[in-house]
């Protein structure tokens, strides 16, 4: 039990709220000390010195696909398991918070901790994430959504100012940890190291307090990212309860001194002390004995991995992969197969991303060694084809070559090493090293087809080669089972399950962020506003190399039997999807929504919703989506609110936001959303209120306002200012009768 508030001194109080060293919370009389450890996707549990980038050893823990593995899944149900997986690894670890998960908006491919951030859309971040925290969370240990919030790059991260609108703030950076904070109830919440607008995260009053607390009712605790705090007196009365790591005799003395010269109120202390007593309350207490299945979660890793990889093309060069007879994958395994396994990356895998969520794992899949146990009676053989480090190696890629002239196909496993790609710094380019390129193209020209693996975890472009090869399989990075499951796609034993969370581009400067990444002078301005990922592609009509959403299976599915019923700003959306091939598959449905008639500029359609189903083939199954007020909505900065805007809305379900099967236009039925009318207003503004316009034509009696064509010229004149042109009929008089 839990000691009363009045037994501790101011000095006990700060003391709670600082941490105790690297990853525990200060014991204080009454309130046990409890462990934190990242990350969202393995424990790291540090049993020596504690570090935030991975230096230091720590404990053995699964190594599960990392966010962008796991987002390609767009399944929530494997992501709750493996929440539920992490939690039972926590329990056995002593682990009271796990740091994670991280559902930062991927703004640009460049970020360098892309591989732990879920996806470039909130809906499909978000849902993903609250099951992430509910899996955790159901076994008696917490959470930490990070980082809150616009963190969205790593150039200058502890410095930077993230320049951006409320409304892109509402509908682009907020929404994944508002769906988490209000569906799944994390225990903490991780501010971000940035500024938003000009204001640390971690002493931003409007973030932490306004909208985490008093909006979306978060009653946890906020904690610091690692260092994140400028000011801690400042971060207090901002909502930061916990700092770590601690600032002892620092933050501490400033929280002490500040209660004693009455500059902050102990009121303030009290309430952050409350919530730290609340967190240490329901933090699983370690019990001896607690151990977890290390089989049991490696296997679920592999089925993971295997459910985010994604097939970006099946198909002989030259064919779409269209036809079946042209598709290379699967692989069947047989005693005349001869195949290739090229690439470093088969024999030294890279399977998750460096810094703070580097996990070391319980054991690794080598992908070589998966595919010869896959394929018992083929002959696979290997050759390394280039270095991880390095420029090309011409013997290594000799040797690659001579090895795929002889053998029916090519498996090359292609990718970034890890010095490309990190937690700390973003990256410069999105292309593939370029002995990797070099040694590609040497494999393409044998003529033997070549099956290219990707393993990386920010997006690479795949234009300028991609239409050479005969199948294109990205794997992100899939943790330490991830080995296991490439072997599992590539011969079929598994459907590949994924569609991308984030669209590859044609090229980086086609990106809607690229003239704003990473800022200057201390700012980056998010002057792409909501047009992030696929809404900017999408709403310049630019082409890319793969949609978001996009992702083939070994069968085909058909869409059919759209229904839509609108009743107020509750749709319900119905579709039928059938499997029409000749194995059994996985599609994810997704259903977009556009609003081409509003008022403010908006993408043409946006993810509102989405289903993966498994189907037998022949099996059809009709799938369902409901859609409320605010899957309509924009964010109104005149309105300060989510406003809906009666009129035509595109309801759109497809398999890919490119590949929209079935589209129906209908017309919802709400109120419009009224400004307050002033003086300040402009003329159109006036005549297009329902009411208020036929009082200003009624006051300002026959004449000019019944000329349309004038009305064109002047409509943009605020009222007031109208009142000093004679001839219009709206002079002081009227504007005082109507209130202006
Ligand atoms: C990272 C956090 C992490 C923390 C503790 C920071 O550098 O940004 O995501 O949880 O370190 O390792």
């Amino acid at each position: 039990m839990i000691g009363a508030m009045e037994n501790l001194t101011v000095e006990q109080k700060a003391a709670l709220c600082i941490g105790a060293d690297f990853w525990h919370t200060a014991a204080v009389p009454g309130v046990p000390s409890i462990l934190v450890s990242d990350g969202p996707h393995g424990l790291r549990v540090q049993p020596g010195a504690g570090d935030h980038v991975g230096l230091g050893g720590s404990l053995p823990a699964t190594c599960f696909p990392t966010a962008a593995a796991l987002a390609s899944s767009w399944d929530p149900d494997l992501v709750r398991e493996i929440g539920e997986a992490l939690g039972e690894e926590a329990r056995a670890q002593g682990v009271g918070v796990v740091l994670g998960p991280g559902v930062n908006i991927k703004r640009s491919p460049l970020c360098g901790r892309n591989f732990e951030y879920l996806s470039e859309d909130p809906h499909l971040a978000g849902v993903l994430a609250a099951a992430l925290v509910e899996g955790v969370q159901s076994r008696g240990v917490g959470t930490s959504v990070k980082h809150f919030a616009a963190n969205n790059q790593e150039t200058d991260r502890l410095r930077v100012s993230a320049e951006v609108d409320e409304r892109t703030l509402r509908e682009i950076y907020l929404p994944a940890f508002e769906h988490v904070v209000t569906r799944a109830r994390p225990w903490t919440v991780m501010c971000a190291y940035n500024k938003v607008n000009g204001v640390y995260a971690s002493q931003h009053g409007w973030l932490l307090t306004t909208v985490l607390r008093e909006e979306w009712g978060f009653d946890g605790v906020v904690v610091s990212d690692w260092g994140a705090v400028a000011d801690r007196v400042a971060a207090l009365v901002a909502g930061l309860d916990l700092e770590m790591p601690p600032n002892r005799g620092v933050s501490d003395r400033a929280i002490v001194d500040a209660v004693a010269d009455g500059s902050l109120d102990e009121a303030v202390l009290d309430r952050a002390v409350d919530r730290m007593r609340t967190l240490v309350e329901r933090a699983h207490r370690p019990e001896p004995g607690e151990a977890f299945d290390v089989d049991a979660h490696h296997a679920l890793a592999r089925r993971a991995a295997a459910d985010g990889i994604v097939l970006l093309r099946n198909g002989l060069p030259g064919g779409g992969g269209h036809d079946p007879e042209d598709r290379i994958l699967p692989l069947h395994d047989s005693p005349s197969l001869t195949v290739a396994v090229v690439g470093e990356l088969a024999r030294t895998p890279r399977y998750q991303g460096a810094g703070s969520s580097q996990v070391n794992p319980t054991r690794l899949d080598v992908p070589f060694d998966e595919l010869v146990t896959a394929l018992p009676r083929a002959t696979v053989s290997f050759a390394a084809g280039y270095a991880l480090d390095g420029p090309g190696d011409r013997a290594l890629s000799d040797e690659a070559v001579a090895l795929a002239a002889g053998a029916d196909v090519v498996v090359a496993l292609l990718g970034l090493p890890a010095v490309e790609e990190s937690e700390g710094f973003d990256r410069e380019h999105i292309d593939l090293p370029t002995a990797q390129l070099m040694l590609l193209s040497r494999l393409v020209d044998t003529g033997v087809p070549v099956v290219v693996a990707l393993a990386h975890g920010g997006v690479v472009r795949t234009d300028p080669w991609e239409h050479r090869v005969a199948a294109l399989v990205e794997c992100w990075l899939g943790g330490q089972a991830g080995g296991g499951a490439l072997a599992d796609v590539l011969t079929g034993a598994v459907d590949p399950g994924g569609r991308l969370a984030e669209t590859i581009p044609l090229r980086l400067a086609d990106t809607p962020s690229h003239l704003n990444f990473p800022g200057e002078e201390g700012r980056v301005r998010y002057g792409e506003g909501v047009f992030v990922g696929y809404r900017g592609f999408d709403a310049l009509d630019r082409p890319v190399a793969h949609p978001f959403g996009h992702g083939l299976s070994y069968t085909e599915f058909a869409y059919s039997a759209l229904t839509v019923a609108v009743d107020g700003t509750d749709v319900t959306v119905g579709a039928t999807v059938t499997n029409t091939g000749g194995r059994a598959g996985r599609e994810v449905v997704q259903l977009y929504v556009g609003d081409p008639q509003c008022s403010v500029a908006r993408p043409p359609a946006e993810l509102r919703g989405f289903t993966k189903i498994a189907l037998e083939p022949g099996e059809s199954r009709t799938v369902g989506f409901t859609l409320g007020a605010r899957d309509l909505s924009f964010w109104s900065t005149v309105h300060g609110g989510w406003v809906v805007e009666p009129g035509e809305f595109e309801i759109a379900v497809g398999a890919s936001s490119r590949d929209l099967r079935l589209c129906r236009t209908v017309t919802v039925d709400a109120p419009l959303p009224r400004r307050a009318l002033t003086a300040d207003s402009t003329l159109q503004e006036w005549l297009a209120d329902p009411d208020r316009g036929p009082e200003l034509r009624a006051a300002a009696g026959p004449g000019i306002l019944q000329d349309e064509e004038l009305l064109r010229v002047i409509g943009n004149f605020p009222l007031g200012r109208l009142a000093a042109f004679p001839g219009i009929g709206i002079s002081r008089e009227t504007l005082t009768r109507l209130g202006a």
